[in-house]
Order: C-alpha cells, then sequence, then structure tokens
C-alpha cells in the first residue's frame, strides 16, 4: 500500500479547530467536485465560469475576516487556508476570490465610510455584487505609488475621472470598481466606487493570456466619469492608505502561491507513484526522489511561513516587509516547484489534463501580480536597512 499523497507535511491542518478544518474540508470538496471536472475547459476558452457562483456564494466565504457585514468570522489564517485550498485546484478561480474579497471588499471595509461598507459589503459577501480593484494602468505598474496618470478632478458635489486601467481583474463584469486616481489639486491618489454603468466608464476584455486565463482581466477608460463625492473612499486620502489594502492582500497572494505549489506538488506525486518505465514506477528512481523532495522541502517551508505571517495578521502586527518577504519568497519557491512537477512528468507535464501544466503557467501571474518580486524586495530591504531604494 502506498502512502497517502499530501502536501502538508508537518501536519499544519491538525493546528486548526475541528470547526476551521471542517471548513477547510469544506471549500477543498467544492473545489475538487465542482471546479476541477470543468477547471481546463474554461481555461482553454478563457471563460469566468459564472454558473458555479452561487454553489461558491453558498460556502459563506467571502470577506470573513470583516466583521459586521454578514456571512461566517473567521481569522486571516483561516482566509490564508480558503485560498490555498482555492488554489490548490485552481490559481483563477483563487484570484478571482481575491479580488473580491480582499482587494474589492478589503478597500471598502479598510477605507470606505459606513454608509459605503452598508451598501457594497452584504452583497458582495454573498457575491450577488462583484468587485475589482484598477490600480495598475497601461504604462505606471511598478511605480503606482508616486506615478498614477489617471486623475480626479472636483467639481462642487462630484468628482470628473479621467484616464485609463489595464489589468483589471473582474473589470469585465463587476459592479463596482475601485478605481484610483491623482487629485489633480493636491496631487494625493484617492479611492473611487465606480458602478459599471456610469457614462464615461467603459471597459475591452484583454485577450490572449498565458496565465491565469480564466481571470478576465480588462482595460478601463474612463472619459469624463463622473462620480459623486459621496462615492469616494472616505477614509482614502493618499497612497499610504492603498498600501493598507495591498499590505493585507499580498498576504493572501503569499497563500495563493503556496495553494499552487501545492496542487503541483500533490499532482506529479501521484504520478510518480503510477507511471512506470523500466518496469518500475518513476518515484522509485533516486532522482526523481531527489526532486519530489526538493519541491517538499520547499512547499513545508513556505507553508510554515504563511502560517506564521497569518498569526502575526490575527495578532494585528503585520507590517508591509512582513508581507512582502512572504509575497517574494513563496512566489520564488512555486515557480521551482511547479517546474520541478512538470519536469517528473515527461512529456505528460505540459498537457493540461494533467493537472500540472496550468499551475506552470499561473505562477508566472502570481509571481508578477500584487508587486513584483523586485517591488516587494526594495520594502524589505527599505525595513532591515533602514534605506529606501525607491526614486
Ligand atoms: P513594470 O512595473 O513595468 O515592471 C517591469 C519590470 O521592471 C519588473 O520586473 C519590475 O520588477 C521591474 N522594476 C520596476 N521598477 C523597478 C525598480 N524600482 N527596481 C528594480 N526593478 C524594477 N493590477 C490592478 O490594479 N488590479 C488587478 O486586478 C490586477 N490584476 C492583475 C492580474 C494579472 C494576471 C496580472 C499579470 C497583473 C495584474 N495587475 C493588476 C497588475 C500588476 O499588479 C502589475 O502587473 C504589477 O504591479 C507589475 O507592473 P507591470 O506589469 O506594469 O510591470
Amino acid at each position: 500500500e502506498l502512502p497517502p499523497v499530501n502536501g502538508d507535511f508537518y501536519d499544519l491542518s491538525g493546528m486548526l479547530s475541528p470547526e476551521d478544518r471542517a471548513l477547510q474540508l469544506k471549500v477543498r470538496e467544492f473545489m475538487e467536485s465542482e471546479v476541477q471536472p470543468i477547471v481546463n475547459e474554461h481555461w482553454v476558452k478563457s471563460d469566468f465560469p459564472f454558473q458555479l457562483l452561487p454553489k461558491l456564494a453558498a460556502l459563506d466565504i467571502c470577506g470573513s475576516t470583516y466583521e459586521g457585514y454578514g456571512g461566517i468570522q473567521s481569522s486571516f489564517l483561516m482566509e490564508g487556508i480558503i485560498t490555498m485550498e482555492i488554489a490548490r485546484v485552481d490559481c483563477s478561480m483563487a484570484t478571482f476570490f481575491g479580488v473580491q474579497s480582499g482587494l474589492a471588499m478589503g478597500s471598502i471595509y479598510l477605507l470606505g465610510s459606513e454608509e459605503q461598507k452598508k451598501e457594497w459589503l452584504p452583497g458582495m459577501q454573498r457575491l450577488e455584487k462583484i468587485g475589482a480593484f484598477g490600480l495598475t494602468e497601461p504604462e505606471v505598474g511598478s511605480g503606482a505609488a508616486g506615478g498614477l496618470t489617471t486623475t480626479a478632478k472636483r467639481d462642487g458635489d462630484t468628482w470628473i475621472l479621467n484616464g485609463q486601467k489595464k489589468w483589471i481583474g473582474n473589470a469585465t463584469f463587476a459592479d463596482v470598481l475601485v478605481i484610483w486616481a491623482r487629485d489633480v489639486d493636491d496631487n494625493e491618489v484617492k479611492g473611487f466606487l465606480v458602478k459599471k454603468d456610469t457614462p464615461g466608464f467603459s471597459v475591452e476584455k484583454m485577450h490572449d493570456k498565458m496565465a491565469l486565463r480564466i481571470v478576465q482581466n480588462g482595460v478601463i477608460t474612463l472619459k469624463d466619469c463622473v462620480v459623486e463625492e459621496k462615492d469616494r473612499l472616505q477614509h482614502a486620502n493618499s497612497f499610504k492608505d492603498t498600501a493598507k489594502v495591498l499590505r493585507m492582500t499580498r498576504a493572501g497572494v503569499a497563500w495563493l502561491a503556496v495553494g499552487c505549489a501545492r496542487g503541483a506538488y500533490e499532482n506529479a506525486l501521484a504520478y510518480t507513484q503510477k507511471r512506470k518505465q523500466f518496469g518500475r514506477p518513476i518515484g522509485s528512481f533516486q532522482l526523481i526522489q531527489n526532486h519530489l523532495v526538493e519541491m517538499l522541502s520547499n512547499l513545508t517551508a513556505m507553508q510554515t511561513m504563511v502560517y506564521r505571517l497569518s498569526e502575526l495578521q490575527d495578532e494585528g502586527r503585520l507590517e508591509d516587509e512582513h508581507a512582502s518577504i512572504a509575497k517574494v519568497f513563496c512566489s520564488l519557491r512555486t515557480r521551482d516547484i511547479v517546474s520541478r512537477a512538470r519536469e517528473v512528468m515527461g512529456g505528460n507535464g505540459i498537457l493540461l489534463e494533467y493537472n500540472v501544466a496550468r499551475f506552470v503557467a499561473d505562477a508566472e501571474a502570481i509571481y508578477s501580480y500584487e508587486g513584483t518580486k523586485e517591488i516587494n524586495s526594495l520594502i524589505v530591504g527599505r525595513a532591515i536597512t533602514g534605506f529606501s531604494a525607491f526614486v
């Protein structure tokens, strides 16, 4: 009898309460029974599985760390574990979850007024309203802190937005989009809740991505788009406030990378137990075992890292550099793990139906979004040396 395939080598799940463990398994069951059977087909077509939204909503997992706006209440640790479980089967769905529950709901929860939270969070929690987060622009990615070119001009009780956003996840179908723009009067970055039917707002789907193909990324154009002052995020006064959202969501992306690596590792390990060459399972060869052990070592280090990261978050002690170092380390190690997973599967490693090729591709996007390796490294470098390398 072969040992079971399990990427949680140190039994971190064993540290969870019975309720949290049950929630983890409920999410896993949903992902394996509902998402896994259709995921490759949707990935090929670059098609979002809207039909799954009611079942995803029934899991009640969106916005679980925000108190008072519906749904279950859980810790950041559990939110991380949920993210990992989703990504373990599909990183696009985990990204959708991260945009909805983290970036969009998080901006409103952390920076919105009480009225804005009441207006949006309960519906978003139930996935009846979908959100997006528009920071990146065609010409401004890493340099968003000081370089946004999308402008906001105050005009009485309204604001007039002009500019473009690129890469915005969920943008093609979101009901509300958090748009970040520079106030032309005080030069500070502010956030606006733009509804999809606002005149002057338009979006075009981005095509031909080689990663996260299920995520619907869009290019947004804002042309004299009028937003009422009541729809400006009332507590977002500069990019420092935007960064509060990113700190929280970067921790989530570190967990997402762990899920990506875990999915690839578990699929590859199972394959090496079954696949035979030279009359023996390839898992019996020393060189294959070496790959598997290096994958599992990194995966175990990543899991323990994000576990502690979320504990810091639950203790209210998470700093930007804590989230950034985990995002860098996990997305970098994930690239190595997915490529070894592909390698031990030989040619089948590049076929979607063997469930590793998709992780290989998706790892590339995870590596670059929510701050590239360089940008997150510079955030950590600034914290540990006391010198900022940013211009
Ligand atoms: P650039 O900023 O042009 O960087 C190019 C290279 O230069 C990188 O290697 C970078 O690290 C390096 N570099 C830049 N500055 C420095 C420096 N000072 N020192 C050293 N190296 C440097 N954005 C949103 O707002 N909302 C979303 O929902 C969203 N979803 C995304 C989904 C996907 C699949 C992807 C790929 C991106 C998404 N993004 C989103 C955008 C993402 O956050 C950016 O791609 C990311 O911030 C990097 O910006 P960029 O692609 O413009 O690269």
